[in-house]
């Protein structure tokens, strides 16, 4: 298991969505990793980096500018992780017959199971996208477990990179319409399988992304354990909304 000892500051974020029609999010962002990226030695982004990913072969610019600027950070030292999210779920899968090196080693970064466990800081701790604990959305799960199954993935990923974005941009549209019909809690983690999750891993603290509802939880479970989860925030430079986590002596700071 990854051990990151207290000395040793993390920065955390997920759910950037980048896209190149929101330009002013992807600055914002590139803007903070400059900023705040070398004043920590650990880089975790924790999934839904970018909007639509249908292939490694579909990196454009913008992915080619953010690769840029993570491999920079590696090369002073920081050690940059990714995980997938639900939007890019493809991030980093190989293509079949594909030679090109992956996004992650263009980025200089190690690709991170979800969940994945860690001792941050000394504490048992769980680093996940977050989807997967919305266990309410039975719909979304099904769909989860077909698009994470490598035979449908590879399927996909041989179709032409055209056929992929034109298929993957009309489930976007699709979801987003669907989006706004589910109830709310629909869209929320499920606190019996946050609390499943954590004790499979005998975790303390859960830290994720994927609902765009920011705050940090603390709770007692039966047994007795104090637990806390702290939700990251999505990122939208027109709300005015995002920003890095920094994770200091074994607490949220800033
Ligand atoms: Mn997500």
């Amino acid at each position: 298991m990854l051990r990151i000892p207290r000395d040793e500051p993390v920065l955390f974020a997920s759910d950037t969505h980048l896209a190149a029609e929101a330009p002013g999010t992807a600055a914002r962002f590139l803007d903070a990793l400059g900023r705040e990226g070398p004043g920590a030695p650990h880089l975790f982004l924790l999934g839904d980096l970018f909007e639509l990913w249908v292939g490694d072969d579909g990196a454009d610019p913008l992915a080619a500018r953010l690769a840029e600027v993570l491999r920079g950070l590696a090369a002073r030292g920081v050690s940059v992780r990714l995980m997938r999210g639900n939007r890019d779920f493809l991030l980093d899968v190989p293509r079949p017959g594909a030679s090109a090196a992956g996004y992650g080693a263009r980025c200089g970064a190690t690709l991170l199971d979800d969940p994945c466990p860690v001792e941050l800081h000394g504490e048992p701790a769980l680093l996940a996208h977050g989807d997967a604990l919305c266990t309410d959305d039975l719909v979304y799960q099904q769909w989860r477990r077909t698009c994470r199954d490598p035979a449908w993935q590879a399927a996909f990923l041989a179709r032409p990179l055209a056929e992929r974005l034109a298929i993957g941009r009309g489930a976007r549209e699709t979801s987003e319409a669907g989006k706004r019909e589910k109830p709310g809690a629909l869209m929320d983690v499920n606190a019996a399988a946050v609390d499943a999750a954590m004790d499979a891993a005998g975790a303390r603290l859960l830290i994720h992304g994927h609902t765009h509802r920011p705050a940090i939880h603390r709770w007692r479970t039966a047994a007795g354990v104090e637990r806390t989860r702290v939700v990251l925030t999505d990122w939208d430079a027109e709300a005015g909304r995002g920003s890095l986590l920094r994770w200091d002596d074994g607490r949220a700071v800033g």
